[in-house]
């Protein structure tokens, strides 16, 4: 059961050949004998969530079924839960218990969805093999001495070993669609302003956007169908229609053209990853697509700018963990500067640290022209080269990592090859465009690796289209790892 799609144990649950409560009872057995070996849970609300299945059968009873009703997911560790701590694998945050929920947590609770718990992830997002967590390391399913991925690493991992049936996560330069490629799950960020934030434990506030990582595109509609749209409670949060994404489960991508830009393709790329992506592209191209290439001639500096302008807004958005109104105080603390001083010291992490000091670097007077506001004139451009893309493609493919997942423990010593595995996935953060990752085949070593597929401004429908007739005519989403 534990193995099923969203849309398959909807059918189940409708037809009453099994109850919410069944469901989810299932699901946290299979978390207690996955979970010690991939350790994807900070936190699993085992009672939580055998209470919110009791309101689901009885929502079920009543004839109210949605199709997130009696659906167990899991929600990355930095989004509000009410009740429920929330701490973004962070000690600064590690008895923080929020007093309301994130937006998206409520829609998915409203459709009756049961939370199982909270996942790991990089402390503040911040990272991309989640081992920046200040609480424990998650292992990949497909290889448990892989990482699998980052910064949203726990619901990555969570919806590849089957331990929830769909996973929410966050994407500030590549977080959703970077882990999806290394666990073989298909994750969205879609477009910013598509998904309110209100809940999210802000990181880099330009960037960031909650996104469904699921078992195949059909579910990523329907989570999507759920969380998307206008909240008065997000003022960044776009106020027009949110079409319906299962509209679009549509095999069919004739006559489309597909961009493959040309600057994504070259050095530092792993064989197998372009082996694979091209093969995938060609498998498209036989179901009537048209490919052509194309340029984003600024994408040799979407990672700098990046790191500048995310670590600008994290540094000033970090600010408020100054001891007083969030969860860690130090011990240490005797008077108020040095309560702010070991508060931040103790209760930040050696990544977090390094991004604080960046951005307030890149902010300070006399380099704020040099930095900042450089950064934010090169990010236009980056904008400006998908504007001019999409005016002659329907969408851009490229591999969503440069590499499948590495081994725990490779890149830590070296954050600058950490910052290069988002260096397909960065650029669309910057732009603000939708892109999905979807599993498009396998490493020697059985690792999965992803594929790209990125829309225009509010075109969540045409990638969604264009993965699910991949999708249906590939069998890459339905290899499951052979966890224990
Ligand atoms: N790996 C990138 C970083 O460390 C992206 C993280 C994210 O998307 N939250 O900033």
């Amino acid at each position: 059961m534990y193995r099923l799609t969203i849309h398959e144990l909807h059918e189940r649950l409708k037809g009453k050949e099994v109850s919410a409560q069944e469901v989810t009872g299932l699901l946290l057995e299979r978390i207690s004998t996955v979970d010690p070996q991939i350790k994807a849970y900070l936190l699993v609300t085992a009672e939580e969530a055998m209470a919110q299945a009791r309101a689901a059968d009885k929502r079920i009873t009543a004839g109210g079924i949605a199709l997130l009703t009696g659906i167990p997911l899991a929600i990355k560790d930095n989004m509000c839960t009410q009740g429920i701590k929330t701490t973004c694998a962070s000690r600064i945050l590690e008895n923080f218990i929020p007093p309301y929920d994130a937006t998206v947590v409520k829609r998915l609770k409203d459709a009756g969805g049961i939370i199982l718990g909270k996942t790991n992830m990089d402390e503040f997002a911040m990272g991309s093999s989640t081992e920046n967590s200040r609480f424990t390391i998650t292992h990949n399913p497909w290889q448990l001495d892989a990482i699998p991925g980052g910064s949203s690493g726990g619901s990555a991992a969570a919806v590849a070993a089957d331990a929830c049936i769909a996973a929410l996560g966050s994407d500030t330069g590549g977080s959703i669609r970077q882990p999806a490629a290394c666990c073989g799950a298909v994750g969205m960020k879609p477009t910013y302003g598509r998904v309110s934030r209100y809940g999210l434990v802000a990181f880099g506030s330009s960037l960031d956007q909650i996104g469904p990582l699921t078992k195949d595109v059909e579910d990523c509609a329907i989570m999507l169908n759920a969380i998307a749209g206008h909240d008065p409670f997000d003022s960044t949060t776009l106020n027009i229609p949110v079409p319906d994404y299962c509209k679009v489960l549509v095999k069919d991508i004739k006559g489309w053209v597909i961009g493959v830009p040309r600057e994504f393709f070259g050095e530092g790329m792993d064989p197998e990853v372009e082996g694979n992506v091209t093969a995938a592209i060609k498998v498209l191209e036989g179901m009537g697509a048209r490919v052509k290439e194309i340029t984003l001639p600024h994408t040799g500096y979407a990672v700098a700018t990046y790191y500048i302008i995310c670590t600008a807004e994290a540094s000033s958005n970090l600010a408020r963990y100054d001891g007083v109104k969030y969860g860690f105080r130090s011990p240490a603390a005797k008077e108020l500067m040095t309560m702010y001083r070991e508060t931040r010291s103790e209760g930040f992490g050696p990544e977090v640290k390094r991004r604080i000091m960046l951005g307030t670097y890149v902010l300070s007077a006399g380099y704020y022209d040099a930095y900042y506001r450089k950064a934010a004139q090169v990010r236009t451009l980056i904008k400006e080269d998908f504007e001019r893309a999409f005016q002659e493609c329907d969408v851009i493919i490229t591999p969503t990592a440069p590499t499948p997942a590495f081994r725990i423990g490779q890149k830590v010593q070296d954050p600058l090859q950490m910052y290069l595995s988002d260096i397909f996935t960065i650029s669309v953060n910057l732009a603000g465009v939708p892109a999905i990752s979807i599993p498009c085949g396998f490493s020697n070593h059985g690792l999965p690796i992803g594929l790209q597929i990125i829309g225009r401004h509010n075109d969540e429908e045409r990638i969604i289209q264009a993965a699910y007739t991949f999708e249906q005519n590939t069998d890459h989403h339905a290899k499951r790892p052979a966890l224990a």
